[in-house]
C-alpha cells in the first residue's frame, strides 16, 4: 500500500472508526444499566397509579364521612334502631354503603341506621348489633387511636377486617356531636359494590388502553378487571386496597411486560448502533476508496508526464543530432544525406503522431471530440493502414498480413478515427512483440457487426490486466513494458472511438503467446 494511502487509513481509523467502536462498546455495556433504570421508572409509574386509586377511594369515603357528620342532628334523635323516613334519600348519596352504625363508646349501646327498603327482621338486626359490638371491642386499640387523632383535631378513617356476618368491610371514624361528645361511627361497605360503582369509572379513566387494572380477592376468587379478563398471575405489580384490606389492586401494561419493553428497547438500540457502525464502516470504506483512487490517479498522472517526456525526447534528440550533422556539412555522400533526411522526417512524423494522440486524448477527455460518420468500406480503411505500415514493418523483420472478408457491406464509420484505432493497435502489436514477429489484420462479419482484428504473437497480457488495459494511463507492470515507450493512453483512445461507433472491443490474450484485439462496428449505425 502506498504510504500516503496508509497514512490516510490510519487517520480515518483514529478519527472515525475508533470513536464509533468505543461508543458502540460503551452503549452495549450501559444497556444493562439503562434496562434497570427504565424498569425502575416503569415500576414507579405503576406504583403511582396504584397509589392514586387508593387515594381516590380514601377521598370518596372521607367525603361520605363528612356527609354523615352533617346528618348528626337526625342521628341524635334515634333511639336504638330507628327507621327514618328520609333515610333512603340519605343512603342514595352513598352507593354500596349498606349500614351505618354509631356508638357512644366501645361498650355502649349500638345504634344501626337501616334503609327502609331493607326488610331486616329484628332478630337479624340484633345479631348484627352483637357482631358490631364484638368487632368494636376487638378493635379497642384502634378506637383509642382514632379518639386521640380526633382530640388533636383530625378526623381519621380506619378500615378494619370485614364483618363475617355481612361480608362487608367496616370503616371506623369518630364524629363529634353538637354537644361536644365523641361518637364512634362505622360504615359497612360492600367491597364488590364499591369497586363496581365507585372505583370502576376511576379505574377505566386511568387504565384507558395502556394498562390492565384489576381488583381481586384471592380467597374468594373475586376479580374485577378494567378491560378483558386477565389472570392474576399476569399482574406485574399489586398493592392492598387501603379501604378493603382483604382485597388487592393489581396492574400490568397492555400487551407487553416491562421486561418485554426494556428488552425491545435494548434490541432496537443494539440494532441502531449496529446500523450506525455499518454505515460508518461503509462511509470510511468509500472515503478510503476515493482517496486511494485519487492517490493512484496522481501517481498515474506523474508517470504519464514522465512517459510522454521520455517518448518526446527520443525523436527530438534524433532530429537534433542528425540535423546538426547535416548542418556541419560533414556528410559527403548524397546517399547518406538522404538517409539522414529520411530519419529526420520519420522522427518528425513520430513526434507529430505522439502530439496528435495526446491532443485527441485531451479532446476526448473534455468530451469535445467530434466524429464524422460516412458510408465506407471497412476493408478499405484496414487496407490503407496495412499498406502504409507494410514496408516499415517488413523492414523491422515482421511478417505482416491482411485477410479481408469481401462480403462486408458499406457501413457508417468515421474513417479517420477507425484508422487511428487500427494504427494504435498495430503500433502496440509492434511494441509488444518479442522474438516472434508476426502481425495479422483480419476483417469479417460476426453477428450484426463488421470487425477488424489485429493479432500478434507477442508478449501477451495477463488475464487480471485484460480489462484494465483500456483504462487511461494504465500500463501492464510486467514483461518488457519498462523498456517500451508508451503513455498508457492508446487503448483508451481506441475504446473511446469504438464506443462512439456504438461498437465493442474484445481482447483475447495469453502471456507469452500473443494478443488479439477485435474492433466490432455495428452493420447498421
Ligand atoms: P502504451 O502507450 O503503454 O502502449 P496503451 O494504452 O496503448 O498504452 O496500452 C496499455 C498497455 O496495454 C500497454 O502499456 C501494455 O502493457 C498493454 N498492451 C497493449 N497492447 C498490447 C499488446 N499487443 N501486447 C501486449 N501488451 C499490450
Amino acid at each position: 500500500m502506498n504510504r500516503t494511502v496508509r497514512r490516510i487509513v490510519i487517520i480515518l481509523t483514529i478519527l472515525i472508526l475508533l470513536p464509533a467502536v468505543f461508543f458502540t462498546v460503551n452503549e452495549i455495556l450501559s444497556l444493562k444499566q439503562n434496562e434497570e433504570v427504565i424498569s425502575k421508572i416503569y415500576s414507579n409509574q405503576l406504583d403511582a397509579i396504584l397509589y392514586s386509586v387508593n387515594q381516590y377511594s380514601e377521598d370518596v369515603v372521607s367525603d361520605w364521612a363528612s356527609k354523615i357528620d352533617k346528618f348528626h342532628d337526625d342521628l341524635n334523635n334515634f333511639d336504638d334502631v330507628k327507621i327514618h323516613l328520609s333515610i333512603d334519600s340519605f343512603y342514595n348519596q352513598f352507593p354500596s354503603l349498606s349500614i351505618i352504625f354509631v356508638a357512644d363508646s366501645v361498650n355502649s349501646e349500638i345504634k344501626l341506621i337501616v334503609k327502609n327498603e331493607d326488610n331486616n327482621s329484628l332478630s337479624k338486626l340484633g345479631e348484627l348489633k352483637k357482631s358490631v359490638k364484638n368487632i368494636l371491642s376487638e378493635n379497642q386499640h384502634l378506637v383509642k387511636r382514632l379518639l386521640t387523632y380526633k382530640k388533636a383535631g383530625y378526623r381519621k378513617l380506619e378500615p378494619i377486617k370485614s364483618d363475617t356476618t355481612t361480608d362487608a368491610s367496616i370503616l371506623l371514624f369518630i364524629e363529634e356531636t353538637p354537644e361536644g361528645l365523641n361518637r364512634i361511627t362505622g360504615m359497612m361497605i360492600d367491597p364488590k359494590e364499591f369497586t363496581y360503582r365507585i372505583l370502576s369509572p376511576k379505574i377505566q379513566e386511568i387504565a384507558q388502553k395502556e394498562f390492565l387494572i384489576s381488583v381481586f380477592n384471592r380467597e374468594e376468587n373475586y376479580q374485577y378487571n378494567s378491560s378483558r379478563d386477565f389472570k392474576v398471575g399476569e399482574v406485574q405489580q399489586s398493592k392492598s386496597l387501603w379501604i378493603f384490606p382483604d382485597y388487592q389492586i393489581g396492574i400490568s401494561l397492555v400487551g407487553q411486560t416491562i421486561e418485554d419493553l426494556v428488552q425491545q428497547r435494548a434490541l432496537t438500540n443494539i440494532l441502531l448502533i449496529g446500523l450506525l457502525t455499518v454505515v460508518l464502516i461503509i462511509g470510511v470504506w468509500i472515503v478510503y476508496r476515493n482517496i486511494k483512487k485519487e492517490v493512484e490517479i496522481a501517481q498515474i498522472k506523474s508517470d504519464f508526464v514522465s512517459n510522454v517526456s521520455h517518448e518526446l525526447r527520443t525523436p527530438l534528440s534524433l532530429i537534433s543530432m542528425f540535423s546538426e550533422t547535416l548542418e556541419m556539412d560533414r556528410i559527403k555522400t548524397e546517399e547518406k544525406k538522404k538517409e539522414y533526411y529520411s530519419i529526420i522526417s520519420q522522427e518528425a512524423n513520430r513526434l507529430s503522431k505522439i502530439v496528435n494522440s495526446i491532443l485527441n486524448f485531451s479532446k476526448m477527455e473534455a468530451g469535445k471530440r467530434q466524429f464524422n460518420f460516412v458510408e465506407s468500406y471497412l476493408n478499405d480503411v484496414a487496407e490503407n493502414v496495412y499498406r502504409s505500415y507494410k514496408f516499415h514493418l517488413e523492414q523491422k523483420g515482421f511478417i505482416f498480413n491482411i485477410i479481408k472478408d469481401e462480403s462486408i457491406p458499406i457501413i457508417k464509420v468515421d474513417e479517420e478515427a477507425v484508422s487511428e484505432a487500427i494504427v494504435n493497435l498495430v503500433d502496440n502489436a509492434v511494441k509488444y512483440s518479442d522474438s516472434k514477429k508476426e502481425i495479422q489484420i483480419r476483417t469479417g462479419i460476426y453477428d450484426s457487426f463488421a470487425y477488424v482484428e489485429i493479432e500478434d504473437k507477442g508478449i501477451g497480457i495477463p488475464l487480471k490486466d485484460q480489462k484494465k488495459v483500456f483504462e487511461k494511463f494504465f500500463r501492464v507492470s510486467s514483461g518488457n513494458v519498462h523498456n517500451v515507450k508508451g503513455s498508457g493512453i492508446g487503448l483508451s483512445i481506441v475504446k473511446h472511438i469504438v464506443d462512439a461507433h456504438k461498437g465493442k472491443i474484445e481482447l483475447s490474450s495469453v502471456v507469452g503467446k500473443g494478443s488479439k484485439f477485435i474492433l466490432l462496428f455495428p452493420l447498421s449505425h
